[in-house]
């Protein structure tokens, strides 16, 4: 019995978890996931600091038209221990640079006239102007980076500040990447009669690498009982195994079989899709094992739909399904009812709404057509049509202004 497609998106799901912690330098932390939560080891600012290239004073000496004498000079770097504004005094202060003593307000150079080591303040003052406050921005202990969150520029920026030299991240999943086929062939050697290049490890290595993990390249296994017993066990080696091809009917198919022998539980083995209805989903001590089809295009879309849901939750992340975006069909679409179809699509915005139209020809054989899918819509599987103007769900696979107009 084939799996529904969530069914089997679920059970994969509910199958993985995140992997183990690892401590990670700051620069290589961009785009992971933290494992722990950061909390602050001092106030930021740590003191009180001028917001501006000014004077530092008190506000109740500038609304005089009297010009305050410059009593002192504060640049970035330097300290303010031992320097006050007194009455009618200001202190030269540069960006950055700690406030003194005695000092409420900051007032911007622009708004001021120096002149005979006295400056003459021309704007309105409003006390506690440009001064950044100690602790304004995060006070010591509290939370600045909850765990699960994904580390970008913004929070990377933050936990320098604080000098936290590296933090603990979940781990990157070791991809192992198996393709199996006699037809099979490396890139760069000679093709014999019927054989093929094994273009399916390169494009699975790139997608594990699109979603942050780190492929495996295994090579080939034939398709013969020792080759494959001998690369599946290197294969289960890592963190996740995916197989391509071997999983159909054919005489030689044997990918499936060999998975038992090795000892991998099979949780699934066909799903009501199109393309990739041979997928199989199996672990061996907790370790996923993806079967996944060998048609290039039917396996770039099972990884799509099912691999990298489950990588993600690997490396920590909690959105892990890709949010649908909503698309009028441009061209009516058939279907068989019962499965769901994977239409790819090409989306581009016409100003009011996006809007999907088919990226080609759909036989799962055109890989031209994936070429010119920026999405994948994903049709109902009770339906049999969807009329033109209908809306449907797309998963993006490239921003939609991503290709030029005549690829
Ligand atoms: P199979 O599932 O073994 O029947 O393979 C399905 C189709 O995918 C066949 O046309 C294979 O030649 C092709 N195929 C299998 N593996 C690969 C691969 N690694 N790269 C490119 N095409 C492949
Ligand atoms: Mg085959």
């Amino acid at each position: 019995m084939a799996e529904t497609f969530e069914c089997a998106r679920a059970l994969i799901l509910e199958k993985v978890s995140p992997l183990s912690a690892e401590m990670v330098p700051l620069c290589d932390v961009v785009g992971r996931v933290l494992a722990e939560a950061v909390r602050a080891p001092c106030d930021l600012p740590r003191w009180d600091n001028s917001a501006m290239d000014g004077f530092a004073v008190r506000a109740e000496d500038c609304g005089a038209s009297q010009p305050l004498l410059i009593d002192g000079y504060i640049p970035a770097g330097s300290t303010a221990l031992g320097i006050q504004v007194g009455p009618g005094k200001a202190v030269k202060i540069m960006t950055g640079a700690p406030t003194p003593e005695g000092c409420d307000t900051i007032v911007p150079v622009e708004e001021t006239e120096e002149k005979d080591g006295r400056v003459l303040i021309k704007g309105r003052v409003q006390h506690g102007d440009h001064i950044r406050v100690r602790g304004e921005d995060v006070q010591q202990g509290e939370v600045v980076i909850a765990a699960g969150s994904i580390l970008r520029p913004a929070e990377i920026s933050m936990l320098a500040s604080f000098g936290i030299q590296s933090v603990a991240v979940f781990r990157r999943p070791w991809v192992a990447i198996l393709s199996t086929g006699d037809e099979l062939v490396e890139p760069g050697e000679p093709l014999g009669p019927g054989q093929i290049v094994n273009s399916n490890a390169y494009s699975l290595a790139a997608a594990v690498k699109e979603v942050g993990g780190e492929p495996l390249l295994l090579g080939i296994a034939l398709d013969n009982r020792e080759s494959l017993s001998e690369k599946l066990s290197a294969g289960l080696q890592a963190d996740v195994l995916i197989t391509t091809a071997g999983v159909s009917m054919g005489d030689r198919d044997l990918v499936c079989e060999m998975l038992q022998e090795t000892g991998v539980e099979r949780l699934f083995w066909k799903v009501d899709i199109k393309p990739g209805r041979p997928t199989a989903f199996g672990l061996k001590d907790g370790k996923p094992v993806f079967s996944l089809p060998g048609n290039p295009v039917s396996t770039m879309v099972t990884f799509e739909e099912f691999v990298r849901p489950a990588l993600l939750k690997m490396m920590g992340h909690k959105r892990v399904i890709k949010p649908f975006v909503k698309a009028t069909l441009k061209e009516t679409a058939t279907k068989k009812s019962g499965r769901v179809q994977f239409l790819r699509v090409r989306v581009v915005d016409n100003g009011e709404r996006l809007v999907a139209s088919s990226s080609g020809d759909q036989n799962t054989g055109i890989l031209r057509t994936m070429l010119r899918a920026n999405g994948i819509a994903v049709l109902p599987a009770d339906r049999e049509q969807i009329e033109a103007g209908e809306e449907v769900d797309v998963h993006l696979i490239a921003a939609i202004d991503y290709l030029d107009a005549d690829t």
